[in-house]
């Protein structure tokens, strides 16, 4: 198979592997043990803290490991704005993932008031519309670093600016970037940012809210005291160890990386553009190394990825529902560019794909196209 669906999720890196499977075996005492096995498993979980905060600029004392992207993001909307003392209002995007969609759903049941701003075509959310949607009472803005479509990478730091002038609390969910773009936490002025271990070479199924210091957030899981108190459960520790390893490797070799994903990219891109009916979606001037998001006019997503499937190509349209059939994307629709008679497909590109592959998965289009 010819791998073109990396934001979906990532192969786990051999190293990742390597670095886990002792934690699966020999190294599968509790961390939380007072015994000499138990301290050792703390130790690669305290070290993991350490390379995860180190990949994103944070200190490893403001880590917390979840189950993913999906618990972080969840966390960082709900345990904030149980945490907010009176404020009610919290201001989102129209183009977030379901994870935070779904959370800001979840406020509004607990009695918050959600924003759910517009975009432009782009898929760009704009500071001044942030400054706009402001009132007195907002609390908490999320909006995405990078998104998982269109692969659009927002202005996060201006964003954060216009929050915390306003005395707000600013989250993004950067579960997209980290591992593809540099991400630092102080650059990007964040407060809280959700990032997963499958999307950048670790295992499925662990990921990790960065808190910055200081910041106030109640638990959403209730339990044992793992995670100094606000995160229970059994922590998963060769998963831990997978994603600390892989954040490592994906953050020293991220420059070339970036370099050499964009240029499959952009190769693949400059063959789709030639095809008829084909345009370009996101902001390609400032979007995710790997991302190229298509429509295609007069043809079915659905058509189009099975035609690439059986000729052995993995890509995606926006989101697939739990019965595995197409949604129409929240994101495209948001964009304003949705069409009842258009594919839209996602390629994403990983640094191992080679250009061979590229060039089939071009060929392949050509012939989908072209008929
Ligand atoms: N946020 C974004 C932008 C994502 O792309 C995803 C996964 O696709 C998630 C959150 C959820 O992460 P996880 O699969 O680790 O739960």
């Amino acid at each position: 198979m010819i791998n073109l669906d990396h934001a979906a999720t990532t192969p786990l890196h051999p190293d990742a592997l390597d670095a886990m499977l002792p934690y699966f075996g020999a190294e599968y005492a509790n961390a939380s043990g007072n015994y000499a096995d138990a301290r050792r498993v703390r130790r690669a979980v305290d070290e993991a803290r350490r390379e995860v905060a180190d990949g994103i600029g944070g200190c490893a004392s403001e880590i917390y490991f979840t189950s993913g992207g999906t618990e972080a993001d969840n966390w960082a909307i709900l345990g904030s704005a149980f945490a907010l003392n009176g404020k009610r209002h919290l201001i989102t995007s129209r183009i977030e993932h379901h994870a935070v969609l779904h959370a800001c759903a979840a406020a509004e049941r607990f009695g918050f008031d959600v924003t759910y701003l517009d975009v432009d075509d782009k898929g760009t959310v704009s500071a001044e519309a942030v400054r706009s949607a402001m009132r007195a009472d907002t609390g908490l803005v999320s909006v995405m670093l990078a998104n998982n479509e269109v692969g659009t990478i927002e202005p996060i730091r201006e964003i954060s600016e216009v929050v915390h002038n306003a005395g707000a609390l600013m989250h993004t969910d950067a579960v997209q970037a980290v591992g593809h773009i540099p991400v630092d936490v102080h650059e990007l002025g964040v407060d809280l940012l959700s990032l997963s271990g499958h999307k950048f070479g670790g295992p499925k199924g662990v990921g990790a809210l960065y808190i910055r210091a200081g910041v106030r957030v109640h638990n959403i899981l209730f339990g044992g005291a793992q995670e100094r108190g606000k995160r229970p459960g059994t922590e998963n520790t060769p998963a831990i160890v997978g994603m600390g390893k892989a954040i490592r490797i994906a953050c020293d070799s991220l420059e070339e990386n970036q370099r050499r994903t964009a240029a499959l990219r952009d190769r693949l891109q400059e063959q789709a553009k030639l095809l008829p009916g084909v345009r370009i979606n996101g902001n390609i001037d400032c979007r995710l190394p790997g991302h190229l998001h298509l429509s295609v006019n007069g043809f079915s997503s659905q058509m189009i990825l099975t035609r690439l499937d059986m000729m052995g190509i993995a890509a995606s349209a926006g989101s697939a529902c739990a019965s595995g059939a197409l949604e129409r994307s929240h994101v495209i629709a948001a964009m304003g560019i949705a069409d009842e008679n258009q594919a839209d497909i996602r390629f994403s590109i990983g640094h191992n794909n080679t250009l061979q592959e590229i060039d089939a998965a071009a060929q392949a289009l050509r012939s989908i196209l072209c008929k």
